[in-house]
């Protein structure tokens, strides 16, 4: 049940919260997509505590509450989304702290300089995920993975707020990690640790950079506006099945599949959400009928 119109920012926010928040604000700005309706409601908290404020001053009024990280996995609808939207892009979770073989890292960190930090550091362990777009919440949420090693093989701790704003930390074992999944949706990420494994900092050095030239090699060159909408199933890449299907390149409106990097999905001039979400039906549909593998989404649908 959606909270009245005639419901404004002054009436769900406290006064000390209100310069923080915007009302019908566009997302697309945020989004590598670069398209969709605005967010009823969008904060962009300066720290940590304001956040868990945010959340309860949503609670009470019954407003859906969404996390938006740094926007590389979401397509938002034309429509837009109406709750509250916390950017957690800005300065509120931006720690990013070493001691012996465990990093702290706050949810807002760059999945990249995290990597990029701990190998420096003769730490091994992110490495492998250096050049992934998005913030570590996004990651850990997700249990971002490449090279066969997942996120949540390296994490300790999580310290997270409840839908009621409550401050907990939890386990690697309660956040549930599997293949691209966790358990953590509906949770707020604030901070991450994660422990890892000491090594040879040249050796490190040289794996990450082998695989972050690799990474924006097999990328499309000519566009930002990308997104990776599938989960590779166990048994193939995502990329395989859709050159094997034929359908690189394949078209929708102004958005398609990219003709050599067919696993991203890619936003031209004038592209809609609506036109994403027929293109992204129209792959499942053709590789499920030509291979009975049902493609999982990874590209969340706000
Ligand atoms: C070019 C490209 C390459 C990619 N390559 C890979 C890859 O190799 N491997 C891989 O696993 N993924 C890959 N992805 C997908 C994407 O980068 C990851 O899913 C990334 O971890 C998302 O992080 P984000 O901060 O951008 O999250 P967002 O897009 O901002 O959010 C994604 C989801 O996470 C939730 N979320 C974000 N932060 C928090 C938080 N702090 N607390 C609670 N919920 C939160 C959001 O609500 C949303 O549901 C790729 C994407 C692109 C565009």
């Amino acid at each position: 049940m959606s909270v009245p119109s005639t419901v404004t920012l002054v009436d769900v926010f406290p006064e000390d919260l209100q310069h923080l928040v915007g009302e019908n604000q566009p997302l697309n700005e945020f989004l590598w997509l670069g398209i969709g309706g605005p967010a009823r409601f969008l904060a962009e908290p300066v720290e940590t505590g304001q956040i868990s404020e945010l959340v309860k001053a949503a609670k009470s009024h019954d407003l859906a509450v969404r996390i938006l990280g740094h926007g590389s996995n979401i397509l938002v609808r034309e429509a837009g989304f109406d709750g509250l939207v916390i950017s957690l892009s800005g300065p509120a979770t931006t720690g990013l702290e070493i001691s012996g073989n465990r990093l702290k890292a706050g949810a807002g960190v760059k999945l990249t300089h995290a990597a990029i930090k701990t190998v420096g550091e003769g730490l091994g362990g992110l490495e492998h995920l250096v050049g992934i777009p998005g913030s570590v919440g996004g990651a850990v949420v997700g249990n971002a993975s490449a090279e066969g090693r997942d996120i949540g093989s390296v994490v300790r701790s999580i310290e997270v707020l409840d839908e009621n704003g409550t401050a907990k930390t939890i386990t690697a074992e309660e956040a549930g990690f599997s293949h691209r999944k966790s358990t953590l949706d509906g949770l707020v990420v604030l901070n991450v640790e994660f422990e890892l494994e000491p090594k040879d900092v040249t050796a490190l050095t040289k794996r990450m950079q082998k695989l972050w030239i690799h990474r924006g090699q097999r990328r499309p060159s000519d566009t930002s506006r990308i997104v990776m909408p599938f989960i590779d199933p166990d048994s193939m890449s995502t990329r395989d099945l859709i050159v094997n299907t034929g359908l690189s390149g394949l078209r929708e409106g102004d958005v398609s599949l990219d003709l050599s990097a067919p696993q991203y999905l890619v936003a031209h001039e004038n592209a809609t959400s609506d036109q994403c979400l027929r293109l992204i039906e129209r792959v499942r549909e053709q590789v499920l009928l030509q291979t009975g593998i049902d493609l999982r989404l990874n590209l969340q649908i706000w």
